[in-house]
């Protein structure tokens, strides 16, 4: 029996971050976490040297990139060329990505490339939270005439949301993330263990402790009050506050009556997002100018993110395609599809092929702000004292891996700031206490 301040539950980001701010703020800490390894999904395996996450991320500026810079990450890597194809009908398009490919672009009529200068430069300044509450189909009919413009701002949204329809999204959010895509995303050295590894350290340094391969079986909430965390393996930790940095089904699962608590709520609410993730490691390009491409009519993305990050060891060129998945998935066809995309943007890529990796459906995230969301879930779950709740799915706003970290920071807020008397006022409201 051990006992600590504070339990985080998953080694993910979200986890790894809520461990961070615990322990800077003074709490001993254990994070928990059920695989052998620490990162969620956002480990990077290294195979035939070269670096592949679990489908291609980047890392934008939001939330995520502002905290990581705040506790003093290297986060090395380069920012992109944003000059990128479009395919439309089959074929290779370029899009308006700088002034010349704007007035080149054989998509646009001459209205539709004054129309799409016009809105990016809205975009750029707009305060987006007045879009959230409607949806992206809503903001793109009401802000947009051009048939194809709508097409190509759908692909773009679609880019930086990973979610298929323009029906469900709120808009505000996405065009935040699209805001923030404009300044430049950034692919990241070796991947985003490489992320891993430096919150691993900066937790350490501070003293978080983990264990690793021990599944969370169950948290004793006797009374309505954390008590201890229980491990599969006979581990118990009393504790005052626990951290649930996993999915909402795994948080439902593991706390007793979580059908009469939020948590509840948020499971019920929550609408998964999927993406099928084709990476490939090839000796060289075929084409050496073809390295991004987003679909317009295909729900697909390219992008060669060796051309700003160091992803090999030997100068083999890390390519990462996303098929974003709709309610049905087929894992065949998808795949079929992007090897069709990798066809057109690098014909004779089999001949250079060194090592691939195809991950049929990977949870993009558990949730995010839709259409059909009751409340935002968070942080604290307010039937229970001392739990809360950490992960992209508890956005308030934010999108990926930004609500990850907005998350985690806001679990450990709302916990600092409610301890002494404060905190049995918060919960009396709620009729716990
Ligand atoms: C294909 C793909 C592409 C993406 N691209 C981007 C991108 O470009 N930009 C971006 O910002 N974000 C991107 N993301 C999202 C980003 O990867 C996630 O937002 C982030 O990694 C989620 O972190 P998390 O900590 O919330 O969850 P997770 O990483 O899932 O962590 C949860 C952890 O909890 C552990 N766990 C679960 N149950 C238990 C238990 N009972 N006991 C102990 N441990 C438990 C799990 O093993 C896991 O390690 C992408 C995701 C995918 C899949």
């Amino acid at each position: 029996m051990q006992k600590v301040d504070v339990v985080v539950v998953g080694g993910g980001i979200a986890g790894l971050t809520a461990a961070i701010y615990a322990a800077k703020a003074g709490k001993q800490t254990v994070v928990i976490e059920k695989q052998n390894r620490l990162g969620g999904r956002a480990i990077s395996n290294k195979k035939k040297g070269a670096y592949f996450n679990l489908g291609a991320h980047s890392l934008y500026k939001g939330d995520a990139y502002a905290t990581f810079r705040e506790l003093g990450l290297t986060l090395q890597g380069k920012r992109p060329s944003s000059f990128a194809y479009g395919v439309w009908k089959g074929k290779l398009n370029t899009l308006p990505s700088d002034m010349k490919s704007l007035f080149t672009t054989p998509l646009l009529s001459w209205k539709g490339k004054m129309e799409f200068a016009s809105c990016l430069m809205k975009l750029s300044k707009a305060d987006n939270r007045q879009f959230d509450r409607i949806s992206i189909r809503e903001w793109v009919e009401g802000n947009l005439r051009d048939p194809m413009v709508r097409n190509i701002f759908y692909s773009l949204l679609r880019a930086a949301s990973y979610v298929v329809g323009p029906d469900l999204p709120a808009a505000g959010p996405v065009l935040k993330q699209l805001q923030n895509a404009l300044k430049g995303a950034l692919y990241l050295d070796r991947g985003w263990g490489e992320l891993i590894e430096e919150l691993h350290k900066k937790a350490s340094d501070l003293g978080v402790r983990f264990l690793t391969n021990i599944k969370v079986s169950s948290i004793d909430t006797r009374d309505g009050i954390v008590r201890q965390v229980l491990c599969k393996d006979g581990t118990k930790i009393d504790t005052h506050y626990v951290i649930l940095a996993t999915s909402p089904s795994i948080a439902i699962e593991l706390v007793p009556f979580a059908e009469k608590t939020a948590l509840h709520t948020w499971k019920e609410q929550a609408i998964e997002v999927t993406a099928a993730c084709l990476d490939v490691a090839l000796k060289r390009l075929p084409k050496p100018k073809q390295q991004f491409a987003y679909g317009i009519d295909q729900t697909v993305l390219l992008s060669n993110h060796s051309r700003a990050a160091y992803l090999s060891d030997d100068g083999a060129q890390v390519i990462s395609l996303i098929k974003y998945q709709g309610k049905e998935p087929d894992p065949d066809k998808d795949l079929q599809e992007l090897e069709g995309v990798l066809d057109l943007m690098q014909p004779g890529w089999r001949e250079e092929l060194i090592v691939k990796q195809y991950l049929p459906k990977m949870t993009v995230c558990h949730d995010f702000m839709h259409m059909k969301r009751h409340e935002n879930p968070g942080p604290a779950v307010p039937e229970i004292q001392g739990l809360y709740v950490a992960g992209e799915w508890a956005s308030h706003g934010e999108v990926l891996v930004d609500a990850a970290t907005a998350s985690a920071k806001r679990a450990i807020q709302h916990m600092l700031s409610l301890e002494g008397k404060e905190r049995n006022a918060f919960y009396e409201h709620r009729g716990i206490i």
